[in-house]
């Protein structure tokens, strides 16, 4: 007998079955979180999944309420093979605690690598971060500190590492067909990455916050099959807020400039939302690829 189509209806519009489906098969990136610091966007802060035929490879970023999306998306952080982070701003780490706890409870048998920038006086390096979180001595959950000092028990620890990049992309981490390269990026006076992933011949480029000034974003995007880049702020800002971040006619150049197959819009922050045709607009005065908007739980097979 064949499915009513109710069925076909409630499959359609059941986010947990679409994000299960997320990367079976072939190379996707999964937006958990599409949003930005403010819990009124009704949307995680910022985090992203790579997968690779049913496996979630690789995850960037981890703001707040991504933990909740992560468990929808049906990943498990003992398939991952890298955490990168691409600086230290609540809605980029807020979550990270919630998905080493989980991780509690899986059967990881093995280190966990975790890539993030070095610290300077107003943030944390990724070390310090860490250890600030699960150091034995003085971490704020040190009650879970087996999972970071060596000499413990378990083979499963997490090993963090600072990032020094330049404008030049380096080379940062490798295993097996994965591989991540980073910039350094301008996000005021916060030491900030951009991320590169290369997966099974595809190339994902993750821009981080950044006001899009210097060459670093455009080496870093060059040709990638999917430039996810953070639509934080609508066209003409002044100040601290086009300090901070890129506008939509500064996307569009180094989307082009790159020569990106496909740019997905994400960071979607309160003062952005609503000025999506305008934004549109701009990108396009500068990019004719192909423009998506993100939302929690999107996926974007990678062909
Ligand atoms: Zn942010």
């Amino acid at each position: 007998m064949l499915p009513s189509a109710d069925w076909f209806l409630s499959c359609a519009f059941s986010p947990s079955a679409a994000a299960q489906a997320c990367g079976a098969q072939g190379i996707a990136v999964q937006v958990l979180g599409s949003g930005g610091p403010e819990l009124q966007d009704k949307r995680a802060s910022s985090s992203y999944l790579v997968w690779e035929n049913g496996q979630a490879r690789a995850l960037v970023d981890a703001g707040g309420g991504s933990a909740l999306r992560f468990g929808e998306s049906g990943a498990q952080i003992s398939q991952l093979d890298v955490i990168l982070f691409s600086h230290f701003h609540v809605d980029h780490s807020g979550d990270f605690a919630a998905l080493i706890k989980s991780s509690w409870f899986e059967d990881r048998k093995r280190p966990l690598p975790i890539y993030g920038p070095p610290g300077n006086d107003f943030m944390p390096s990724t070390t310090e971060f860490v250890s600030d979180l699960f150091g034995d001595k003085h971490g704020a959950y040190r009650y879970l500190s087996e999972l970071l000092v060596p000499g413990e028990e378990g083979s499963y620890l997490m090993q963090p590492h600072n990032v020094v990049a330049s404008a030049t992309p380096i080379a940062v981490f490798h295993s097996g067909d994965l591989s991540a390269s980073a910039v350094h990026v301008i996000h005021g006076l916060v030491p900030a990455l951009a991320w590169r992933v290369e997966i099974g011949g595809k190339v994902i480029v993750f821009s981080g916050d950044t006001n899009g000034d210097g060459e670093g974003l455009v080496r870093l995007a060059k040709n990638a099959d999917l430039f996810i880049a953070h639509n934080a702020v609508p066209e003409g800002v002044v100040g601290v807020e086009r300090r901070l971040h890129m506008p939509p006619s500064v996307i569009g150049q180094i989307a082009a400039d790159a020569n990106v197959k496909h740019l997905v819009l994400s960071h979607r922050m309160m003062r952005a939302l609503g000025n999506e045709d305008q934004t549109q607009s701009e990108i396009r005065k500068r990019y004719s690829g192909p423009i998506t908007f993100a939302n929690d739980l999107d996926c974007f097979p990678v062909k």
